[in-house]
């Protein structure tokens, strides 16, 4: 996500480390060359001008021409501008109500909205520990409200019942009736949506949005639609007293223009991201990460609580244990590493947010994929319990056996013998922390210490 801006951003950053001193011309170019990133990322016109108004006074400022670095005290100018664009701090959902705390999704057709309401369900329930109900209100395409049901038989929500030829007002009410009767701390209202926005889609959701009171009204639109979410983000908060944003399909989009501006259009904090189609992709928005990672920083912060999340911490636990034992790292501990990784939601997702990625060549970063380590899994699957725990007796014939029996070559067994003794290696050092330990230790090194699978 935002390769684009942030690959600009590199490059200005680059550039500006040169220079000893900021002077009124080469901060004119730097500023003409963020402007130029900004549009490209599409960001809205209004919010470009205000962040390079907000950018170049603070830069001519003293704070800058006093600094050692200027270069640096500009990209801390950047950084802290593109966090108050999007809106300070983390706006999470307001669950202090009074159960069941209603929270309503309304958006156009394909936004996102039933996948978002699934995501939510778990989201609440695994990390709010609460119990939600949820309903869908569109009675217009029986399919929808299918998907819903099954979505939530797959995260463990309550299904409230609906068809197509009830009213959708009637559904709400009688769905919060439901839910007040038996308890539930969140209901959630999925909604239909219009191709484009229209009257009578509207007068819809403020009717559903009267009957019900929901603490939380989420507009719910994709992020790839560009300059076009910010006017359908415009057009739903005049009709609807919205609370907050979902911005969704942030996983495909290399502009991130959405995400820079609607928070200043509508006024309403972003509150959460979906980041793929499956129901645990969903993070919740944190406008200083997310410059962090625009500015090609990182973010650090949210790869540990991905993995803290998904981390069997039993097992994470046992690991620690065994190590801190003085025993070896065997290859049954590599292979629970790399189902951990598939767990977390494989690597491209963690790879996004390690600093200096960057830097790693577009060619070498294509060959780090899931099938890579569903490979290795299999080849450390072909091999005897004996074999796992003594890789020293792996010799040629065993090395053909296994590649046969994985339907690999022998030399991606090598390939695998090789990586899984520098991991053993880089596990002997962190025989203390455990996990976070080694966590904290990729930050720290820029993203040196890769996990296994990542193979330069
Ligand atoms: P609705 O009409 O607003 O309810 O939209 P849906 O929830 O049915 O989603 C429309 C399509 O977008 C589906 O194919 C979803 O799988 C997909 N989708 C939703 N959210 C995301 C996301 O965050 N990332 C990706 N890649 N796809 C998404
Ligand atoms: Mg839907």
């Amino acid at each position: 996500m935002f390769e684009n801006l942030s690959e600009r951003f590199d490059g200005i950053v680059k550039r500006l480390r040169g220079q000893g001193r900021l002077t009124e011309d080469n901060i004119a170019d730097t500023l003409r060359e963020v402007r130029m990133a900004l549009l490209e990322a599409d960001v809205a016109l209004p919010v470009v001008r205000e962040f390079i108004k907000d950018v170049k006074a603070r830069a001519l400022g003293e704070e800058v021409a006093k600094s050692l670095t200027p270069g640096q005290a500009f990209i801390k100018i950047v950084h802290d501008e593109l966090i108050r664009v999007m809106g300070e701090a983390n706006d999470g959902l307001d669950l202090a109500a009074r159960p069941p705390v209603v929270v309503m999704v309304a958006g156009l057709q394909g936004a996102g909205k039933t996948t978002s309401v699934g995501k939510l369900a778990r989201f609440l329930k695994e990390r709010k520990q609460k119990k939600v109900m949820v309903v869908s209100c569109d009675v217009y395409r029986p399919a929808a409200i299918d998907q819903l049901r099954t979505l939530a038989g797959e995260v463990g929500a309550e299904f409230f019942p609906s068809e197509p030829g009830q009213q959708p007002v009637a559904i709400a009410q009688a769905a919060l009736e439901q839910a007040r009767r038996q308890f539930f701390d969140v209901l959630l209202v999925d909604t239909a949506g219009r191709l484009h926005i229209d009257a009578e889609m509207m007068a819809e959701a403020r009717a559903i949005h009267e009957a019900i009171a929901p603490t939380e009204t989420l507009f719910v639109v994709d992020s790839m639609t560009g300059q076009d979410a910010v006017n359908t983000a415009k057009a739903f908060d005049e009709a609807l007293p919205l609370t907050g944003v979902i911005l969704t399909k942030v996983d495909g989009d290399a502009r991130g223009g959405a995400a820079l501006s609607v928070r200043h259009v509508t006024g309403k904090p972003i509150k959460f991201l979906g980041m793929g189609e499956r129901s645990h992709a969903l993070e919740p928005f944190y406008p200083d990460r997310l410059a962090s990672r625009i500015l090609g920083m990182g973010d650090v912060l949210s790869l540990v609580e991905q993995v803290e999340r998904s981390v069997d911490r039993d097992k994470a636990e046992k690991l620690a244990q065994k190590l801190k034992k003085g025993k070896d790292f065997d290859l049954e501990d590599f292979r629970e590493q790399l189902l951990q990784i598939g767990n977390m939601g494989g690597l491209s997702s963690l790879m996004d947010k390690l600093p200096g990625m960057r830097d790693i060549p577009e060619q070498v970063k294509s060959q780090v994929n899931d099938k890579e380590i569903k490979r290795q899994i299999a080849i450390v699957n072909s091999m005897t319990p004996v074999e796992r725990r003594k890789p020293d007796i792996i010799n040629g014939s065993r090395k053909r056996r296994i590649a046969a029996g994985s339907g690999t070559q022998v030399q991606d067994v090598n390939r695998l013998l090789k990586q899984f003794k520098q991991m053993q290696k880089m596990m002997k050092q962190f025989k203390k922390g455990g996990m976070r330990q080694l966590m904290r230790q990729f930050g720290g090194m820029g993203g040196r210490a890769l996990p296994p699978g990542m193979k330069f």
